[in-house]
């Protein structure tokens, strides 16, 4: 995944000033929050050397939040990047350019987690998008004949197949048609998987 997307710097933009008290000991940046900031966090791309300052709950969540989006693929984020850019969710005004209104409450802190939960259901929007194209309808027809879904992996298609043909088998049905009607199906929709590459 590329770190140095716009999406990063989009995330990474608008730090917030770091507060220091006459006593200069550094408080925690999450917005509303008083306590020490003891923490550094890493402020990222094109602020290498410096840090947010956070109390320990808010660089937990801060370093969960980096860790969440490490763990995005590249689908994922690129069909977040499409969503930001089509803009319509009322709760959220940053536009294309990642500009904040200037009068935001938004802090690092909570514009990441208003990104999360949009990435989240952009992560899910695009697995099941993807479940899609690949299972088309006559390959998850198969797989129900089989007794399987879409998410079935060739060892479990493999192994449903033989169970099921040995159960058929007319040897062992002492010749009963409506059983032997039912291996054909079954090895049918193996054959058709395998033609499309999923079994
Ligand atoms: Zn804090």
């Amino acid at each position: 995944m590329n770190l140095n997307s716009p999406l990063f710097d989009k995330i990474r933009s608008k730090p917030a000033a770091e507060e220091v008290r006459p006593d200069n000991e550094p408080r925690c940046q999450h917005m509303g929050c008083a306590r020490k900031g003891e923490f550094k966090a890493p402020k990222g791309r094109d602020h290498e050397g410096q840090f947010f300052r956070f109390c320990l709950d808010h660089v937990r969540e801060y370093n969960s939040t980096y860790n969440y989006f490490a763990g995005m693929s590249d689908a994922a984020l690129q069909s977040y990047q499409k969503d930001a850019l089509t803009g319509h969710r009322p709760t959220w005004n940053v536009g294309v350019n990642g500009s904040v209104p200037p009068d935001s409450k938004l802090d690092a802190a909570s514009l990441l987690r208003a990104r999360l939960e949009r990435l989240r259901r952009a992560r899910e929007a695009s697995a099941t998008a993807a479940s899609r194209r690949t299972v088309g309808k006559a390959a998850l027809k198969a797989l129900e004949s089989l007794g399987l879904d879409e998410t079935a992996d060739k060892d479990t298609i493999r192994a449903r197949f033989k169970e099921l043909a040995k159960r058929l088998h007319p040897d062992l049905n002492e010749g009963d048609r409506s059983r032997e009607d039912k291996l054909r199906a079954i090895i049918d929709a193996y054959n058709y998987l395998k033609s499309v590459g999923l079994a």
